[in-house]
């Protein structure tokens, strides 16, 4: 019975087969390679931008330096030409000259910031503007009072236009300089970012096949898997109604013949093997209790249960079930008490299935009661959707066992081979069957205190 038992459930087993490289290649490797290329992005992207910063300042620096040597230019020859003219209209451009070339200046200072080369040469270049600006005032002023010959001999003085000239193109070969590194390095990123993008998209690509592949691998294997699945419960269903209705006919002929000699139709029987007899039938009956089970767990597994369902009224079944436990419990020693429900009360469910379910739950908790104990059958009145509650102060179950029992073929703390009655299918089916009703059956305990099984039923 055992190796029956453990070949049903190798053959129920679900088929999970998805192996861990297979994953690693659909999830984790486009994954990784999409944050890399992500990330790779993200870095040019932000050294490009401050590239960009760094060539418009540049732009600016070597205009503003292109300005300035002008202001400086434009401020002598005008000097010049009032100093052999006198007339003031060639002062226009020298007029406000200082204070623009200073500005200049200071926007030069901003612009090269931490560069402490290109600073030093425009503190150099503002101490010759100053210088030469000094010089050109002086000869303004000396000509302002007609002195024509000392003016031109004031201006004459060390021309420090040379050495402006001289610092604003080292200034700007340095920008210059600077400016072509920029591009250069711009073109190589670049060059960069659109390997990037090719190695990217063919890996994308690449990927894309390759995860389609497996997929469709994958989706192929399943499909067979299921398939080989629905052939095998097939097989064990066709199996199972075989193999039980090749056994209930020698069953019952036995049940049946044992009958007939405890009812001495076939001689008189003495009163040991009356018991005997006896025994045979209670043997048989169980027999045949167990392949009901088996064949019911099987036909619910390859979903050919046929369901019933419709209004029914929830306290006759409770009460027609609890009747047909009592007798049993009182042989046991274990009180039974029905909690009587609102008379009301309708679900929505097949009435022999909702039965079927009570009445394993009640025979279970007489079973695992001890004598003294006592098992309760009732409707918990604060639960909506309607829940059927079976109470026991039997034995309990441990924490770690609540669902597993719920399993077909577990019985806690017993060994299949010796148990009396059951197979362990009991819970199974009835959970099965519950679902099928489109309710739940669920259970708390405590070891050594009892159990409450719970059935939820869908309300009208
Ligand atoms: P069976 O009764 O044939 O063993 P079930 O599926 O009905 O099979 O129950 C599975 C197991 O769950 C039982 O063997 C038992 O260990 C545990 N169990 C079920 N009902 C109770 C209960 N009321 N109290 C304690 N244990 C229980």
């Amino acid at each position: 019975m055992r190796k029956f038992t453990l070949w049903l459930r190798r053959l129920s087993a679900p088929h999970r087969r998805a192996t861990r490289a297979q994953l690693l290649l659909v999830v984790v490797a486009p994954a990784a390679i999409v944050a890399a290329v992500g990330a790779a992005t993200l870095a040019l992207a932000h050294s490009a931008a401050e590239r960009d910063a760094r060539v418009t300042r540049t732009l600016e620096l070597t205009r503003t330096l292109a300005d300035l040597r002008i202001r400086v230019t434009d401020a002598q020859t005008a000097e010049r030409g009032y100093a052999l003219t006198g007339a003031d209209r060639y002062l226009a451009p020298y007029r406000g000259a200082a204070v623009d070339a200073a500005h200049d200046l200071s926007v030069m200072r901003i612009l090269l910031g931490a560069d402490s080369v290109g600073r030093r040469r425009v503190d150099t270049l503002a101490r010759l503007a100053r210088a030469e600006f000094a010089v050109v005032d002086h000869a303004t002023n000396i000509r302002s009072q007609n002195a024509l010959g000392r003016a031109l001999t004031a201006m004459e003085g060390e021309d420090a236009m040379t050495a402006i000239r001289q610092a604003v193109s080292d200034l700007d070969r340095d920008e210059r300089a600077h400016l072509s590194a920029l591009q250069n390095a711009a073109r190589r990123q670049r060059a960069l970012v659109v390997s990037a993008i090719i190695v990217s998209t063919g890996c994308a690509v690449l990927l894309a096949l390759l995860s389609n592949g497996v997929l469709s691998v994958l989706v192929a294997r399943r499909d067979q898997a299921v398939a080989a699945l629905h052939e095998a419960n097939r097989a064990k269903s066709d199996f199972l109604s075989t193999v039980s209705h090749e056994l209930r006919t020698p069953l019952n002929a036995i049940g049946g013949y044992a009958e007939l000699m405890v009812m001495g139709l076939h001689g008189p029987v003495t009163d040991e093997q009356r018991e005997d007899l006896r025994r045979i039938r209670r043997a048989g009956q169980h027999l045949l209790a167990l392949i009901t089970d088996i064949l019911s767990y099987a036909k619910l597994e390859s979903g050919r249960v046929e369901m019933r369902v419709e209004d029914i009224a929830l306290d006759e079944i409770l009460r027609g079930a609890g009747a047909m436990i009592e007798p049993q419990a009182r042989a046991k020693g274990v009180s039974y008490r029905y909690i009587p429900c609102d008379p009301g009360s309708v679900v929505h469910g097949d009435r022999d299935k909702v039965r079927q379910i009570v009445l394993n739950l009640l025979s279970n908790a007489v079973k695992f009661t001890d004598a003294g104990g006592e098992v309760t059958l009732g409707v918990d009145p604060d639960a909506a959707p309607v829940r059927v509650v079976v109470r026991d102060t039997g034995c309990g179950i441990a924490p770690d066992k609540l669902e597993s029992i719920f399993e077909p073929f577990v019985q806690v703390g017993r060994r299949l081979s010796t148990a009396s009655e059951g197979v362990g299918l009991g819970l199974a089916i009835s959970r099965a069957l519950a679902y099928a009703m489109g309710g739940d059956l669920t259970v708390t305990s405590r070891p050594g205190q009892g159990s409450t099984f719970m059935l939820t039923l869908r309300p009208v």
